[in-house]
């Protein structure tokens, strides 16, 4: 059984209406995140996102 993403309670796929959340209280607070997230700060992830800044010069006198 599927469980929320937001409290991990295990979800009926059958009987919840609210899918993938377990109730209309936990799908308002996903959306709500996801917004924040929307209109917020653009947030990238730390890791990664920098640019590899090795200069490659000095590559030896030939
Ligand atoms: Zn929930």
């Amino acid at each position: 059984m599927p469980r929320c993403p937001v409290c991990a309670a295990p979800v009926d796929l059958v009987k919840t209406p609210t899918v993938p959340f377990c109730s209309d209280r936990c799908r308002t607070i996903d959306l709500g995140r996801w917004l924040n997230e929307s209109y917020g700060l653009p947030r990238r992830t730390p890791s990664g996102a920098a640019d590899d800044e090795c200069g490659e010069s000095g590559d030896g006198e030939s």
